[in-house]
């Protein structure tokens, strides 16, 4: 994916202003420590992360989807895994907890990430 692209940013959790400066103060989709920490500003280009009062409670509203978009074909697949490899559904739903919960940090990340660049568009990395 081409570093240039809103959707390759969005999932590199980079400013939406400047595709340079990250979204967060400890970067990457897998943490475990500070995992909704922000700067207040972009370190690269100063912009504000902190838009409004509780701005990010928006982000619950698109991990949403993004859960149901995951999850739903996860289900059915586990139903033809089920059938076609006569897998216990205890198992399987061992297996679909744990990713749930390994996928849970990714997926508010990226949904704040998501709700910055709806709200911020590109301008470019030079503008300070
Ligand atoms: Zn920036």
């Amino acid at each position: 994916m081409k570093e240039t692209t809103k959707l390759y940013n969005i999932f590199a959790l980079k400013c939406p202003r400047c595709y340079q400066g990250n979204l967060f103060t400890n970067p990457g989709l897998f943490v475990f420590k500070s995992i909704l920490k922000m700067p207040e500003r972009c370190p690269h280009c100063n912009q504000d992360f902190r838009i409004e009062p509780g701005f990010y409670s928006a982000s619950l509203w698109i991990s949403y989807p993004i859960i149901l978009i995951l999850f739903v074909p996860m289900i059915f697949a586990g139903f033809v895994i089920k059938e076609a490899y006569s897998i216990s559904i205890e198992s399987l739903l061992a297996v679909f907890i744990i990713i749930c919960f390994a996928l849970q940090i990714p997926i508010m990340r990226i949904s704040r990430a998501l709700l910055l660049h709806f709200t911020i568009h590109y301008v470019g990395s030079g503008n300070k």
